[in-house]
């Protein structure tokens, strides 16, 4: 992002923080601890996720910012403003729905115009300025028509329209592509991204599915019952997994206890070898044998679940070509080995 920024530029000024999180916490009555003290900063401009499984506090966290659920301690600032307590219409936040939520019986314009109304802006106004962010998001031409009437791309448009119509500097979005078929779900994330670039408007998603967050987010925010377990680039949260629990559900790693501590291996960086194969030798510290379980085809890769010592379940992703030249069978029992420089650091794989 500053690239081109020296780096004594990019020292002294640093990224502006839309949101910040400071301890912040909820505790439902009669409940457990869905968010607890989590601290978090989000840059101006950036594409956030907050990723993690069902149930782990991404919905309250995401409810909170926008002012739809009650703060128990800690504190919000947008841009330096505290908002934990303020209104929801009062913070500067907008939220888009799953599904994007448009009102069926209205047009794209009115479904668009529908918070100024509610605000009582005069309907000239309002028609103006909902044709004018219709007309941005390039669905001027089909105003009048009824969301029905639209594709999955066109409605999700309208959505964005009317989520930006109270000018908000951060958009909220709670699994918007996750009632979707898993075509237009690839189709409608990648229009995310480019509006969110395209606005220059910090996005807030959120998502269960590791693969969304990858091919979306700037910052990964990856939670586990209630606090964040990691928060970085997809790039570093994937090869770089803190912890056993990262490593685990960013999925396509091995977390294998060794002589020397638990460490973590890519699926498509072990390697397999027959049983009887002398190319571990040299490299036997790193070495495993292990009874192939599952032979799953991938298209481009073949998938191979196998059982090592203690029954701890490895995954290895083999090319297809790898895999064609010496296919392995149900029940065979192999080696697999990889190299120190594929090897995740004990110390930050320690769970
Ligand atoms: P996620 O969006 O990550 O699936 P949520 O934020 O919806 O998770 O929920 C976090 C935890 O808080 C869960 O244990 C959930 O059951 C609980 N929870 C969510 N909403 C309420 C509520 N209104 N009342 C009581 N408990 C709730
Ligand atoms: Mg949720």
């Amino acid at each position: 992002m500053n690239d081109s920024l020296s780096a004594d530029a990019r020292r002294s000024s640093p990224v502006p923080v839309a949101i910040a999180l400071h301890a912040l916490t909820k505790r439902y009555v009669g409940g457990s601890t869905a968010v607890d003290s989590i601290n978090l900063s989000i840059a101006v401009g950036s594409y956030c996720c907050l990723l993690g499984p069902s149930g782990c506090g991404k919905s309250t966290t995401l409810r909170m910012m926008a002012g739809h659920e009650s703060v128990t301690s800690g504190t919000i600032l947008l841009e330096g403003r505290e908002i934990t307590h303020l209104p929801a219409a009062a913070r500067g936040t907008a939220m888009m729905f799953q599904s994007f939520a448009l009102f069926p019986h209205l047009s794209a314009l009115d479904n668009v115009a529908f918070s100024l109304k509610m605000k009582g802006v005069d309907k000239s106004e309002r028609k103006t300025r909902a044709k004018d962010l219709l007309d941005r998001v390039a669905m001027g031409h089909l105003a009048e028509r009824k969301p029905a009437e639209l594709s999955g791309g066109q409605q999700q448009r309208v959505a964005l329209a009317r989520a930006l119509i109270t000018q908000p500097k951060v958009l909220l979005l709670d699994e918007p592509l996750s009632a979707l078929d898993p075509f237009l779900r690839i189709q409608m994330r990648a229009e995310l991204r480019r509006w969110q670039k395209e606005l220059c408007l910090t996005f807030i998603h959120v998502t269960h599915s590791q693969e969304e967050a990858m091919a979306l987010a700037d910052t990964m925010v990856v939670m586990n019952h209630g606090i964040i377990e990691q928060v970085g680039s997809p790039n570093e949260v994937y090869n770089r997994p803190v912890n056993e629990f990262v490593a685990k559900f960013m999925g396509g790693h091995n977390v294998i206890d060794t002589a020397s501590g638990k460490i973590a291996v890519r699926n498509d960086q072990m390697q397999i070898a027959p049983a009887s194969d002398d190319t571990a030798r040299s490299n036997s510290v790193n070495s495993l044998p292990a009874t192939i379980t599952d032979v799953e085809y991938q298209g481009t890769y073949v998938l191979l679940g196998l059982e090592a010592a203690s029954k701890t379940a490895v995954s290895v992703m083999l090319p297809e070509a790898a895999f064609a030249s010496r296919p392995y069978v149900t029940g065979e029992s192999v080696k697999l080995w990889w190299t120190s420089a594929h090897t995740l650091q004990p110390t930050r794989i320690a769970a």
